[in-house]
């Protein structure tokens, strides 16, 4: 999602601006001079189009004076935003705080787009003018008490702002939601989906491919239809031979790749491979949800029931946050579990949060357990957006580097509050010069 900044002295009206862009009243305070607000970031949808605000009002204590603390806010936009908006009060004109700041944006090579607030009064209209001296370009009027030209504005910054990139995951919504099927050899692929597929259940359709097409099967599972990618030779019970292990294994990483959800087949009675870690590396560097499925259930006793627990412990350290069924292909256990499962995955795949509910959570998080110093300085979390879904993915903005062992622990709070059972989540981090 691409990020707006906004930028201007206290009281220029650009929580009003802002509030205008957000389309609601609540949220931002007022502007008072001299009071330190933190930035806050707020989604922000125009025309269809979803981008991200960030107010950065507030910036720096006035401590270092105000002139210094509008140019340290122009730095932060200019380091964290896709595009600045430098908001001028129209009723007094440029200062030389803005002249400064102009200054620092022209050197800028992200888009400025200039706005005169206040304008409540057309009389005003030739004294706005005078801002094109600013070197930015056109000056934008707006009236926060009318609204007027806030649409106008909206528009231009819609226009400087970079294409939001689709969600990583295109293929859109609509139709149905794609499962790989996937695991070693042997441990029970071709059985689930004959049982998935079979007598008791309804086999909807196969799909026909084109000869270089792999071949999907749409199977109903708890009243909704599912397409399982690239099954053809599952249920022709194919056996590759001569380099079959390159092919399966190419095979199995298409598949992933095809589908939005992998359910992961793993032999319960055995103990975990190679091939199942190789198998499980490729669906987490996919980004794709997952579900983790203990086939051969009805062949595990006592004893190998707790040598699993050690060994899920040690094996699926990768996957801990995925859902974990115990099923058995062969009787049919537990098999309605899947649905459910995938389901969840799914969902948390599917999830956006709201970046002020993000960002409000984050604070606190930062402020009960503050980032570790690193080089003698302490880094500054700024604030924080959801950039993309399928998978979840977040990034931070800060002051500096972030240890990693400092992002899993902002991952493991990320999902103890907001969930995302069965989806990767990630999280980068956009380290301001
Ligand atoms: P694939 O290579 O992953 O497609 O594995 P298959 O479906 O061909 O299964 C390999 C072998 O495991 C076959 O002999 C199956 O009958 C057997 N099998 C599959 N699922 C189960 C199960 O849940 N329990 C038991 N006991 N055997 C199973």
């Amino acid at each position: 999602q691409p990020v707006l900044a906004v930028v201007g002295r206290p009281n220029v009206g650009k929580s009003t601006l802002v509030n205008r862009i957000i389309g609601r009243r609540e949220a931002v305070v007022q502007d008072v001079p001299g009071v330190t607000r933190d930035r806050v970031a707020y989604d922000a949808l125009w025309n269809g189009r979803k981008f991200t605000v960030v107010d950065t009002g507030g910036w720096e204590p006035d401590a270092v004076g105000l002139q210094a603390s509008v140019a340290a806010q122009a730095e932060l936009a200019m380091a964290t935003a896709d595009v600045i908006l430098l908001v001028v009060d129209g009723s007094i004109g440029a200062t030389s705080t803005e002249e400064a700041v102009a200054k620092v944006l022209r050197r800028s090579k992200k888009p400025v787009i200039l706005c005169a607030s206040k304008v409540d009064d057309d009389r005003l209209m030739a004294d706005i003018a005078s801002l094109w001296s600013l070197g930015l370009g056109e000056p934008y009027p707006v009236s926060g008490l009318h609204g007027r030209g806030s649409g106008d504005l909206l528009d231009v910054i819609l226009d400087r702002l970079p294409e939001t990139p689709r969600d990583d995951f295109g293929g859109g919504r609509g139709g149905p939601r794609r499962v790989a099927l996937v695991g070693k050899p042997n441990v029970g692929k071709s059985s689930l989906l004959n049982r998935l597929t079979g007598e008791d259940r309804s086999v909807v359709d196969s799909v026909a491919g084109t000869t270089v097409d792999p071949v999907d099967s749409l199977v109903e599972l708890d009243g909704e239809i599912w397409r399982f990618v690239d099954t053809a030779g599952l249920r022709k019970r194919v056996k590759f031979s001569g380099g079959a292990e390159y092919y399966a294994s190419l095979r199995t990483k298409s598949a992933i790749e095809t589908a939005e959800v992998a359910v992961v087949l793993l032999d319960a009675h055995e103990p975990l491979a190679e091939q199942d870690l190789r198998v499980l590396t490729m669906v987490v560097e996919s980004g794709r949800a997952c579900v983790l499925a203990f086939n051969k259930w009805d062949l595990v006793d006592e004893d190998r029931r707790n040598e699993m627990v050690r060994e899920l412990e040690r094996g699926l350290v990768r996957v801990p946050w995925a859902d974990k069924v115990n099923i058995s292909a062969l009787t049919g256990r537990a098999v309605h579990k899947l649905a459910p499962a995938l389901r969840t995955a799914l969902n948390s795949w599917d999830t956006r949060v709201p970046t002020g509910r993000l960002n409000q959570w984050l604070t606190e998080l930062i402020s009960a357990t503050p980032p570790p110093v690193r080089g003698g300085k302490q880094p500054k979390v700024l604030f924080a957006t959801q950039a993309s879904t399928r998978p979840p993915t977040f990034v931070l903005f800060t002051t500096g580097f972030l240890e990693a062992s400092y992002r899993r622990f902002i991952e493991r709070r990320l999902r103890e509050e907001f969930g995302f059972e069965g989806s990767p989540v990630r999280i980068s981090v956009r380290v301001r010069e």
